[in-house]
């Protein structure tokens, strides 16, 4: 069985419309869904969901804002403190929720991750996930399970799958000329300039970043709490 695992960012976009274009078996997508995403990514996903018919793109949503302010925890040191608040890289709870809600999608929750594989019945499963070629020390993280990087197999770059999605007549709305990585617009281990472009070209969103912020325990990012960074991009020249 073929399982994709669908983001809508520009490596996996490129991977599935190659792999249907080249005529490689699909029988299943899965986009898991932050409730985090651009809108513009939101609106990119209906445009391919349109563009592969007949083939469907299945969404599993996490409920990012439960887990990030109203969640009780029962157990640890935080034992009765409501939600995780903003994720670190020590701490990228929502990255790891993320990845679980794929595996129970594509395992049904037989995958083990302690035993860092899968059981016997499910060697049947081939994971492709979009990596492209200059990316592809990532890979490694996955081992022990039977993953197929296939822009990785073709040598296609981060750049060309871009042109390709645009060539295609996917291009985000310009997400991709204004940021580096798509991903969750509040996301605070994106870069400093991206933090800016958001506070910049996407008021509505930097206020929603604040409201947010009101419900976090944990401050927004080591350097940078959201007030700070709100006070340091009002003071600088517009972009
Ligand atoms: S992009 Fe950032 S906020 Fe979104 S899941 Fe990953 S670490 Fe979490």
């Amino acid at each position: 069985m073929n399982i994709i695992s669908f983001s809508g960012g520009k490596d996996s976009t490129a991977m599935l419309l190659l792999m249907i274009e080249r005529g490689i078996h699909i029988d299943r997508i899965i986009f898991v869904d932050t409730t985090k995403e651009f809108p513009q990514m939101y609106t990119h996903i209906e445009k391919v969901k349109s563009f592969i018919k007949p083939h469907i793109i299945e969404t599993v949503k996490i409920d990012y804002d439960y887990w990030f302010a109203d969640h009780v925890k029962t157990k640890g040191k935080n034992k009765g403190r409501k939600g995780y608040g903003w994720p670190d890289f020590r701490n990228r709870w929502c990255t790891s929720l993320k990845r679980e809600a794929f595996l129970s999608q594509v395992y049904n929750y037989r995958y083990n991750p302690r035993k860092c594989g899968y059981m016997k019945k499910d060697f049947d499963i081939i994971e492709y996930h979009g990596i492209a070629y200059d990316e592809r020390r990532r890979c490694a993280k996955n081992r022990g399970r039977n993953i197929k990087y296939p822009l990785v197999d073709w040598k296609i770059t981060g750049k060309q799958a871009l042109e390709y999605c645009y060539s295609k007549g996917f291009d985000w709305d310009g997400l991709y000329e204004k940021f580096y990585r798509v991903s969750c617009w509040c996301c605070p281990l994106s870069r400093i300039g991206e933090l800016r472009v958001l506070y910049h070209k996407f008021p509505e969103l930097w206020k929603e970043l604040i409201r947010m912020d009101r419900k976090s325990f944990r401050r927004f990012r080591s350097d940078y709490s959201v007030d700070q960074l709100s006070e340091k991009f009002a003071n600088e020249n517009l972009i």
